[in-house]
């Protein structure tokens, strides 16, 4: 039997295969292959409001119900900072190796090494329901970087549930404590207390 399709609305393979490993039941398309293949501008100050202005974006043009993720790192010592301007605190969006470096930098010898990993979800249906969760994991920012896996800020978190760099942790080991993972088992269990039956007309 085909399995249903969930519109994603992004771009990053990483998210892609986190989002599809944990929505297994679905088809996970990306906004691009379902035909909206437009960079919505993120101009939302939180999280949520960015998922938010990405599912309905994605969801209108669609007509398709469509999940999307708002992520990033806040650093305690540096007020919260880059939050959601994780993507582009560098100066260029998506320059992940610049954004470690600048990250670095600022962050200098603080001895206040604590941040999170942040992220939003939202699920949004032509009908204009909307059902939203959020996830959250906690570590340290290493002085130097720790192994090249996973994307963006990984190889400088030291994750406090598996003692060790997300950037040397395996996908799996990734996938157990993320906030992404979180995130969207959390929207699992909204849906459920919702009501909404993923797969069927909203
Ligand atoms: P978004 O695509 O607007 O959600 O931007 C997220 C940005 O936050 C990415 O470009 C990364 O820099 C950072 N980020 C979010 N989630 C992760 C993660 O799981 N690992 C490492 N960096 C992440």
């Amino acid at each position: 039997m085909n399995k249903p399709k969930l519109v994603v609305a992004t771009g990053n393979k990483h998210k892609l295969i986190e989002i599809a490993q944990i929505f297994s039941e679905f088809e996970i398309v990306s906004q691009k292959q379902a035909g909206f293949d437009v960079d919505v501008e993120e101009t939302g100050t939180t999280f949520m409001e960015n998922a938010l202005i990405k599912a309905r974006a994605a969801s209108k043009a669609l007509n398709l119900p469509t999940l999307a993720d708002d992520s990033g790192i806040c650093v305690d010592a540096l007020g919260g900072a880059p939050g959601v301007y994780s993507a582009r605190y560098c100066g260029v969006h998506g320059n992940d190796a610049e954004n470690r470096a600048v990250l670095l930098k600022n962050l200098g010898d603080n001895k206040n090494r604590a941040a999170h990993f942040a992220c939003a979800v939202a699920l949004v249906f032509p009908s204009g329901k909307e059902v939203t969760a959020e996830g959250f994991t906690y570590g340290k920012i290493l002085y130097k970087e720790e192994g090249d896996g996973g994307f963006g800020y990984d190889p400088l978190f030291l994750n406090d549930d598996l003692n060790k760099s997300f950037g040397v942790a395996t996908a799996e080991e990734k996938n157990s404590v993320s906030h992404r993972s979180r995130a969207l088992y959390a929207l699992k269990e909204e849906c459920k207390k919702a009501g909404v039956i993923l797969g069927e007309k909203q």
